[in-house]
């Protein structure tokens, strides 16, 4: 929808005119929309545990001298305070990485190393499932950016791949490079996301299964975040998947150009 906006004026002195100047705000309107949007969905995902710690709150101090129902319910109310912690964490990540292009201020990056790190933080979630991350094809690919925001980035999907697979199946992660550009796969053997599904799950907040997301400890921003991490590189994100089987997210970055990585970490890379 176009939005545009008719001023009049009327010059108040000398010949009598009528000014009307017609301005195009479509532009502003749409982004206006999309930031009301989003803080109303951040104010409704607040309420959820905000709602419950209040009210677990009440239930303690009605509890009298009830330890056992005490403690259940103050067990509850870590739970929902990590829950809400997570959530906050998410959003501020969120707000940092939108719309911040680092292709040209960033610094090289080895996106191995950013691989390791981020294969690495999904260890203990990985291996109370008895899930095991294999990573192959690692080479120092390098690229131009941010080396946080890559780690999370790369850290959401191995989280995910591990969060939507069942107990003891594999998670791969590969490196490889074609044509200048540095490709990662993150693959799973997990419960997989329909097609109409996998239109949607780069929304904000969006989830398949909102139960399922909660449970495992999901915000429903790990996916925004990726892909706002990746489109700041210069890069995409795509997405291979079939129910019941698994799923491929594939990341695509452009590479430095020959000659522009650094030599050996004494020479001052990172
Ligand atoms: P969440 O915090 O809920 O995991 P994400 O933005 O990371 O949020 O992902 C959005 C939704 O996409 C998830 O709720 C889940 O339904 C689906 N999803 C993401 N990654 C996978 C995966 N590897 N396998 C199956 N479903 C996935």
């Amino acid at each position: 929808e176009s939005s545009i906006v008719v001023h009049l004026r009327v010059a108040p002195l000398g010949d009598e005119y009528i000014l009307v100047l017609a301005e195009d705000r479509t532009e502003f309107s749409r982004t206006e929309a999309v930031r009301n949007d989003f803080v109303a969905n951040v104010s409704h995902e607040l309420k959820t545990p905000v709602g419950a710690i209040s009210l677990l709150t009440e239930t303690i101090e009605d509890a009298a001298d009830d330890e056992v129902a005490i403690r259940r319910f103050a067990q509850r109310l870590q739970l929902e305070s990590v829950r809400l912690a997570a959530l906050v964490q998410d959003i501020i990540e969120l707000s940092r990485v939108q719309g911040k292009n680092v292709v040209h201020a960033g610094l090289p990056v080895d996106l191995d190393e950013v691989i390791s790190e981020a294969v690495d933080r999904s260890r203990l979630p990985a291996e109370a499932k008895d899930i095991t991350i294999r990573v192959g094809g690692s080479l120092p690919r390098w690229v131009h950016g941010d080396h946080d925001q890559l780690t999370m980035a790369f850290r959401n999907l191995i989280d995910n791949a591990v969060r939507y697979s069942p107990e003891g199946t594999r998670v791969g992660v590969g490196l490889s490079s074609r044509d200048g550009i540095a490709q990662v796969t993150i693959t799973d053997q997990g419960i997989g996301i329909s097609p109409e599904d996998q239109e949607r799950i780069f929304e904000r907040f969006y989830r398949v299964d909102a139960a399922r997301s909660r449970q495992t400890g999901g915000t429903g921003l790990g996916l925004s975040i990726v892909k706002h991490v990746i489109t700041n590189h210069g890069g995409e994100v795509s997405l291979w998947s079939q129910q019941g089987k698994g799923s491929t997210f594939t990341v695509r970055i452009p590479e430095l150009e020959e000659g522009q990585e650094p030599g050996e970490p004494e020479d001052g890379a990172p």
